[in-house]
């Protein structure tokens, strides 16, 4: 093998295993790192002490309309039908459905609609103003004018995979061409030794942070076992009120992950800066005056032929699941047909 053949992917989340697994089969050889014990990025699952599955990072919910993504998926792992559905916690203790339909609009009065669902939210989720953040990211949970009940009501597939995001990942990196070090962190040293780098980690972190610092939102999870059989009526429940906890997540309630008779499993999610928990980047902050997309672009010009950045903080994108695996088989396609 040449070392025009050797790839080095920086992370094993969606990005880097997708583009590892392709690569892999086009006969190349590709080191994966990943600075964390586990592969699967914020999609990593495991079961707790009481037999429930869990999303360390945050409930992931698969959903698509792209079949080809489906497709690719699909040799990886079998699903679970599942069709997410949240409830909005009302102040005065109701329970209603988001994204707002017509039935929600009505029990609140549409005037109300911004300041009860989306003010509050997105000021804690965020730390800025509603009017700061861009629309695309409001745009997420559009308000609907029907009796839709669905979180994800526009997607032609949505479910969850059968044996979980991490067993997933795992089948995706089980190649023969394909050696996956954990608790790894990428190192300037290690590229000398490949011919391509597709790196997953923080665009301003690999270039020091030359210019401005690029903002993530990060999320403390407060999770408790409860001895109570089941306390929510759908998987996921959001918060209105302004304390600074945005949404309350029971496991048990999606499909295939766990049946302890006596108790539940929950979590509730506290947004904060990266910086107040130790770098922990989830989300890209899109600002609605660019000013972070222009620091992106400093960085995104920088030479360097050597190196693909890829996924969420390497493109500095919010990018859903499926965004990340049809980005990352472009890429990987690219890849492959210019160096032939
Ligand atoms: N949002 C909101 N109220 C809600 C749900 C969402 O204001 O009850 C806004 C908020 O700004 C949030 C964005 O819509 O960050 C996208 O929400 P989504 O549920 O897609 O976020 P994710 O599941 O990716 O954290």
């Amino acid at each position: 093998m040449t070392e025009s053949n050797r790839i080095l992917v920086v992370g094993a989340g969606f990005s880097g295993a997708v583009i590892a697994r392709e690569l892999a089969d086009s006969g190349r050889q590709v080191l994966v790192i990943d600075k964390r014990d586990h592969v699967a990025g914020n999609a990593y699952d495991f079961t707790n002490e009481i037999g429930i599955r869990i999303h360390k990072y945050g409930p992931h919910l698969f959903h698509t309309s792209n079949q080809k993504v489906v497709d690719w998926l699909s040799t990886f792992t079998e699903w679970t039908p599942y069709q997410h559905k949240v409830k909005a916690l009302l102040g005065d203790g109701r329970l209603v459905t988001l994204p707002v339909n017509k039935e929600t609009t009505e029990i609140v009065g549409k005037e109300n609609v911004l300041d009860i669902f989306f003010r509050p939210y997105t000021k804690k989720m965020w730390g800025i103003e509603l009017e700061q953040i861009d629309r695309d990211i409001i745009n997420r949970v559009p308000i609907r004018d029907d009796m839709n009940e669905l979180y994800f009501p526009n997607d032609t597939f949505q479910a969850l995979p059968t044996n979980g995001y991490t067993r997933t990942v795992e089948n995706i990196l089980n190649h023969e061409n394909i050696e996956f070090r954990a608790s790894t962190a990428f190192d300037r040293s290690m590229e000398a030794g490949f011919d391509h780098i597709f790196n997953s980690m923080p665009i301003d972190e690999y270039f020091e942070y030359r210019f401005d610092r690029l903002p993530y939102r990060s999320i403390k999870f407060h999770t408790s076992n409860l001895p109570i059989p089941r306390v929510l009526p759908v998987a996921t429940v959001n918060f209105t009120h302004s304390e600074p906890y945005t949404r309350v997540t029971e496991w048990k309630n999606l499909p295939g992950h766990g049946l302890c008779a006596s108790h539940t499993t929950v979590t509730v999610e506290e947004p904060c800066s990266d910086i107040d928990n130790n770098f922990e980047r989830y989300y890209p902050v899109k600002d609605s005056d660019g000013r972070n997309l222009q620091t992106l672009q400093k960085y995104k010009a920088i030479e360097n032929p050597k190196m693909t950045f890829i996924g969420r903080c390497g493109l500095y994108a919010y990018l859903d699941m499926h965004q990340a695996i049809n980005s990352a088989l472009t890429v990987a396609a690219r890849f492959i047909e210019t160096a032939k």
